[in-house]
């Protein structure tokens, strides 16, 4: 029942970003969610049903407004949610991401807002939890090794 208005709302944001940035969202089967600055794509994976769709194209959507608002931000040619353990290796660069992430969530879900799109909010909520317990986790490995201490961790730089 609700899948139209979801439907509704993700088409209503693709076009959005089309018309006012000139990117193009694609849907593939199978594909990680993600948003390619330098090529102006954002791929969704087309297995979700559509309540996760708009969920993962509003989060995408504000990576987009970060790398085009933000004069100065550092522009990049991948995103961020390709990142895994291996990859972050200092502790700024794990709380820099985690900032990007948890902005991103943010200005999607006030752009959503701002548009009228109906999501699911709780749902939303779940889905920014679950990414970011996920960088936590792959941040923590990627900073102090597989096997940490919860102790071992200094808060400082
Ligand atoms: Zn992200």
């Amino acid at each position: 029942m609700d899948s139209k208005i979801y439907k509704t709302g993700f088409n209503f944001l693709s076009l959005y970003l089309e018309k006012k940035y000139g990117i193009r969202t694609f849907q593939i089967s199978g594909a990680e969610d993600a948003w390619f600055p330098h090529i102006k794509r954002i791929i969704i994976n087309k297995d979700l049903q559509w309540r996760d769709r708009l969920l993962a194209l509003i989060h995408e959507s504000g990576h987009v407004q970060i790398d085009y608002n933000f004069t100065g931000y550092k522009f990049k040619s991948v995103n961020q949610d390709n990142i895994n353990a291996e990859k972050i290796k200092s502790k700024k660069q794990f709380i820099t991401v985690l900032n990007e992430e948890l902005m991103a969530w943010n200005f999607g879900k006030n752009l959503a807002h701002e548009l009228n799109i109906t999501f699911d909010v709780r749902r939303l909520e779940e889905m920014t939890t679950k990414c970011l317990m996920s960088y936590v986790k792959s941040g923590l490995k990627g900073v102090y090794g597989k096997k940490i201490d919860i102790e071992v961790i200094d808060p400082g730089l």
